[in-house]
């Protein structure tokens, strides 16, 4: 009965770190998408632009940063992948 019982806790936690982190990928994705757009997730205006860009082609992911010029908000996104497999390459 006992072994049931920390089989049953380990499964709970090995359940919510998966959500938590399913979770987080999701808020992230929309994030970029409005940011993709120009958009600020945070005020919703159209003032992001990119302040920083690393990285890119086919050796490894493009690290770029984001910011917004009318609110504090400011982002970085690991956007690529870095596997031309994919089809992330686009160079
Ligand atoms: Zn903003």
């Amino acid at each position: 009965m006992y072994e049931f019982l920390v089989l049953l806790f380990i499964t709970l936690i090995a359940g919510g770190l998966v959500w938590a982190y399913f979770r987080y990928l999701g808020e992230k994705g929309e994030r970029l998408h409005l940011i993709n757009q120009g958009i600020c997730p945070s005020c919703k205006q159209e003032t992001i632009e990119v302040v920083d860009q690393k990285g890119g082609g086919c050796s490894g992911t493009a690290f770029v940063e984001f910011k917004c010029r009318s609110c504090d908000y400011h982002d970085s996104f690991n956007i690529g992948g870095g596997s031309c497999g994919s089809g992330g390459c686009k160079v």
